[in-house]
């Protein structure tokens, strides 16, 4: 990895943005010789350096600080800021996307490619550069034996969860509740582990802590203009950029650069699975924060039909505490209790689109509400949480007090129609040819399953549609 020191040449492609979708698509662009610089905002750690305290981690990881809201402020928005992006946060788990999100897909975009037999070949790729596992049943944690008890006492039905880790190291006492701070024994199949760390030795140039403020374009090179770590101005050019700041921050970028004229929808159609915690408060321990953190997940046909899904997990303290409403001795009650806590969320797959736009400032402003059937759907959640809490002998079951927004999705949404959407089927931005984006800003819609597999198959696709197109 070498840093850009001569902003005066011009690359092939930059690349905007080192989450998921940047690194997949600046590996395949290296494989084919392009000379590729990535620019990302947050600073570039490894298995020695990520900060170990939750609070570090949080104002470390994470733009604002640690958390956003929306503007009604009962969203909290967790956006990563780090070289790996979400990879280095998140809990990969990985999931292929089901015909009832695929079609709905592509009935809102008009792309034929949104179905399973097209994705397949997309989807193998994606899933050679990890390993991936399911959790062995030996390794379940208390919070999964509530989780699988509680759904089987209510008929309700589950599955394993799958991960993208190569070896967590669960006999000897690791506790994967750390890992959403940057995995410390590189299990987990963080971009830094997988595509990036492949890709760097192709040639790829990493600026880190460089943010993007704007883009100027002419159909022969376009020019990104930021502040790099010392708070200097710089530009660099190419003769394409592919964006892979993620929904708010493509929006944010594409919006400050004066888009909106050209590209009516920018900033529209934004979605982000809202999740509620809901914690159950047992007598006996039930030590959630050891072992694999999250194992198990609802796999039932009536909950996806009514467009929600539970999944057992967790979090560490800090979190857990900004969840349990109450002050003073009331919220320490409950704090005490932490290691007595069992955890079940429930994810919302919200039909009313919020948007993002900018404040005077520069800012990116969410709007994002629930309309009253989201707002049922995670009435039917909460219900069934309820259920299983009271199926497995909780004393006290304590709703968490906000929605949390983690699958941010959209802003730039793929389709045929430059009015309605923003990303063309050939993953450009209508009407300029050599402005790309495939990460998870181009979603139509709230799929209502975990996002990141599918953002890796799409760029390796869009890749290929870019290289294709260069040639
Ligand atoms: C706590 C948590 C748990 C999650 N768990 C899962 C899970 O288990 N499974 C799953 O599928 N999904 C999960 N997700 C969601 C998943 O991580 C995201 O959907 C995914 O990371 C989005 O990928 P992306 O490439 O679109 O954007 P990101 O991974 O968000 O990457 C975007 C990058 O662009 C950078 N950037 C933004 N603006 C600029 C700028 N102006 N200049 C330079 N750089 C910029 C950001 O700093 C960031 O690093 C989770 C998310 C969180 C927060």
């Amino acid at each position: 990895m070498s840093l850009a020191k001569d902003s005066k040449k011009d690359f092939d492609f930059i690349v905007i943005g080192a989450g998921i979708s940047g690194p997949f698509v600046a590996h395949e662009l290296c494989k084919k010789g392009a000379s590729v610089l990535m620019l990302e905002a947050g600073p570039h750690f490894n298995r020695d350096t990520y900060p170990c305290k939750e609070i570090d981690s949080n104002s470390q990881l994470y733009w604002g600080g640690g958390i956003e809201l929306n503007t009604d402020a009962d969203l909290g928005i967790l956006r990563p800021k780090v070289v790996g992006g979400g990879s280095i946060v998140n809990q990969a788990l990985v999931d292929r996307f089901d015909k009832i999100a695929l079609d709905s897909w592509k009935e809102v975009s008009g792309a034929d490619f949104f179905n399973q037999e097209k994705l397949a070949p997309w989807y193998d790729a994606a899933e050679a550069e990890l390993a991936i596992q399911e959790i062995p049943a030996k390794y379940r944690n208390g919070n999964a034996l509530i989780f699988k008890e509680g759904f089987e006492k209510n008929g309700f039905n589950w599955a394993p969860l799958i991960r993208a880790q190569k070896d967590c190291r669960f006999d000897d006492g690791n506790d994967c509740i750390e890992c959403l701070s940057g995995c410390r024994i590189d299990s987990k199949q963080s971009t830094p582990v997988t595509v990036l760390k492949r890709a760097f030795e192709l040639g790829l140039v990493l600026e880190s802590q460089f943010e993007a403020k704007t883009v100027r374009w002419t159909p022969e090179v376009v020019t990104v203009m930021g502040v790099n770590r010392y708070g200097e101005h710089k530009s660099y050019r190419a003769k394409k950029i592919v964006l892979g700041a993620g929904a708010i921050g493509n929006s944010r970028l594409l919006l400050n650069s004066g888009f909106k004229k050209s590209l009516p929808a920018l900033g529209r159609n934004f979605y982000s699975h809202p999740q509620s915690m809901l914690l159950g408060l047992y007598d006996r321990p039930i030590n959630a924060h050891k072992g694999p953190l999250q194992s198990l997940k609802s796999n039932d046909a009536t909950f996806r039909a009514n467009y929600f899904k539970l999944e057992n997990v967790f979090a560490p303290p800090v979190a857990i505490a900004m969840l349990v409403p109450g002050l003073a001795r009331r919220h320490l009650s409950v704090m005490k209790r932490y290691a007595h806590m069992a955890c079940v969320e429930v994810a919302v797959r919200d039909t009313n689109p919020g948007e993002i736009s900018v404040a005077s400032s520069g800012r990116a402003r969410v709007f994002k509400r629930l309309n009253s059937f989201d707002r049922d759907t995670q009435a039917k959640g909460f219900k069934a949480i309820h259920q299983i809490f009271k199926a497995t002998g909780v004393r006290e079951i304590v709703d968490g007090r906000f929605s949390i927004g983690l699958h941010l999705m959209g802003g730039l949404n793929l389709g045929t129609d430059p009015v309605r959407s923003v990303t063309s089927p050939d993953f450009h931005l209508h009407g300029y040819k050599n402005i790309y984006s495939a990460d998870s800003s181009i979603f139509p819609n709230a799929p209502g399953i975990n996002p990141s597999l599918t953002i890796m198959a799409i760029s390796k696709m869009a890749a290929a549609k870019i290289i294709q197109q260069a040639s």
